[in-house]
This record gives C-alpha cells, structure tokens and sequence, in this order.
C-alpha cells in the first residue's frame, strides 16, 4: 500500500565563497558552471528541486551580502548588496568539491550577464540550501512539467531516479537547438515543447500539453516550475481535474516584467 509520505528537511545556513573552475556552452541558451573550493566540503542538497542562493558581484565588482540576524537577513542603509537569485544544485561531485549548475541565458538580469561572462577564476557567494522537501520515492509515476530554468531540476531527478519507476516530462524551451540529452535509469517518456521565437513568459506550450495529457494508471506525483503566473495556473488546471495537493508541487521560478 502506497504511503506517498514527503520528508521535510532543514539543513543550517551556511555561505560558502566559491570560485569558477569550469564554464561550458551547453545549448544556445545553457551555461554550465562547475564551480570549486573547499567551502564546499560539507555541501548537501538531498532534493533534486533545492536551490542554493548565488550572490553575484555588485557594480563594483565585490560580493557583498547581508548579515543573518535572529529573524532573518539585516541589511544596513547604504551597502551595495550583491544581487541574489535562485538556482539548482545540478551536480555536487563530493570527492572533488564540485558544485555545477547550469544557468539559462534569458538575456538580462544581473544573473544572466554574469553568466554570459563567466570564467574560470572567478567568484561567487552561494547561501544553502536551507531546507528540502524530499518527495515520496512510492509514486509509480513522476510527471515533471516545465520550462528552461526548470531543465537542471528534472535533469538531476530524471537521473537519480531507480528503475522500475515511470517519468512524464514536458520542458518547455527556446527552440530545437535547446535540447539537451537526459538519462535516467527509470522509464521515462520526455516531450520537448519549442517556443519558436514566442514569448516564455505569454506561450501556452506548457498548459496546452498538460491539457492533453492523461495520467497512466497507478499513483502520480506532479512537478512545475516555470513563470510564475504559468505555474500557478498550471497547478489550477490539476486541481480543477481533482489531483489533491500532496500530489503536486508548484513553483514559480521566475517573474515576467509586469
Ligand atoms: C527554486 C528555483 C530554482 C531555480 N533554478 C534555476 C536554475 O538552475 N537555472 C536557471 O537558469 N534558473 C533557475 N531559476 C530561475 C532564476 O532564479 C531566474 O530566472 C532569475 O530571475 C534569473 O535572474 P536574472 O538576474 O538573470 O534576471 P532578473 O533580474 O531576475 O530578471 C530580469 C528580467 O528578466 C526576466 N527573466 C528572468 N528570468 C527569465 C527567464 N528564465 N526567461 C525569460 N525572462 C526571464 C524577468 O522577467 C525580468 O524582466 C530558479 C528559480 C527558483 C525559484
């Protein structure tokens, strides 16, 4: 009998200063960066779907972020603080001391200049992951919908789950040149949905696929992450077709410019 039961981690917080080891074009719109040091040495990212906080270095050139006080971050009036965003760890090679992620390059944002211009060398802040939400292994199907920023987070599942479970993956991307190769030693059925010059943040891709899919029989657990408004009414259109709420996890990994 299936439990379907999530565990809940919290990890303490710690920040790490990491340096570029690696950087890889890997399609049009994918950097991978490995990155080093031996901050590194007590990583753990135990969800495929943590993120870790990346501090970029602000206008001159420096990682500055803010002190954690009893209720949280401090800022102080005046500072600099680096910009900070959200990423996936894709890999963590403890042996080496490796951390890689790939990074969409959207266009603008501090993070994705950064990372048009990233080389070996240079530094970064990373904070976490704090917690992880660590979803039942007992599904019998794992359906994972999203678009280019949620590639690094179905990537790393697709490849740490066992065989004998199912996947349905839908990704949303730019264009052909987008693919990437994903393995997995589970069975796993992936649909790439190509934009095509449309916009990411107004294309129905996404919604017009989980539209027309049907779950196969057995228990289904299903993943989204995308913009933000898109993840929330992907998660809707579950819900309006009664999967419960312990059997979805939706998140917006990004917001379109109002
Ligand atoms: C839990 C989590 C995990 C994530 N993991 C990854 C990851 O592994 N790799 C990754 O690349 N991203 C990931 N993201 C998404 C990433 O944090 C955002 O895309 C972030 O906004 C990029 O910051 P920026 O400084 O480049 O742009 P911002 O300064 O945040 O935004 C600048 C402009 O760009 C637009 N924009 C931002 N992101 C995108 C996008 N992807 N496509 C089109 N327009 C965009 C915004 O609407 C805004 O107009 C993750 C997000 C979350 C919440």
């Amino acid at each position: 009998m299936p439990m379907n039961t999530h565990l809940s981690l919290r990890h303490p917080l710690v920040f790490r200063q990491l340096e570029v080891r690696r950087v890889e074009t890997l399609t049009p719109h994918m950097r991978r960066i490995v990155f080093g040091g031996a901050a590194l040495h007590d990583f753990v990212s135990a969800a495929p779907d943590d993120h870790v906080k990346l501090f970029f270095p602000n206008a001159h050139g420096e990682i500055v972020r803010p002190t954690i006080g009893p209720n949280g971050p401090l800022y102080e009036a005046g500072v600099a603080y680096s910009p900070m965003r959200d990423y996936t760890p894709r890999h963590y090679d403890a042996q080496a001391q490796e951390l890689t992620i790939d990074f969409v390059l959207h266009g603008d944002g501090p993070a994705a200049r950064w990372t048009a211009q990233a080389r070996p060398g240079q530094a970064i802040g990373a904070g976490g992951p704090r917690g992880s939400l660590v979803i039942a292994d007992d599904f019998d199907t794992y359906a994972m919908f999203g678009d280019e920023t949620a590639l690094p987070a179905i990537g790393r599942w697709l490849e740490e789950l066992p065989a004998g479970k199912r996947a349905e993956v839908f990704v949303e991307i730019p264009g052909h040149a987008d693919r990437q190769p994903l393995a997995s030693a589970a069975k796993f059925h992936l649909t790439w949905l190509e934009r095509d010059g449309a916009d990411a943040a107004s294309s129905t891709g996404l919604e017009q696929a989980l539209a027309a899919w049907q779950p196969p029989a057995g228990d289904t657990f299903h993943w989204i992450a995308a913009e933000s408004e898109r993840a929330r009414r992907l998660r809707q259109m579950l819900a309006e077709r009664g999967v419960t709420k312990d059997c979805i996890k939706a998140t917006g990994y990004w917001k379109a410019a109002a």
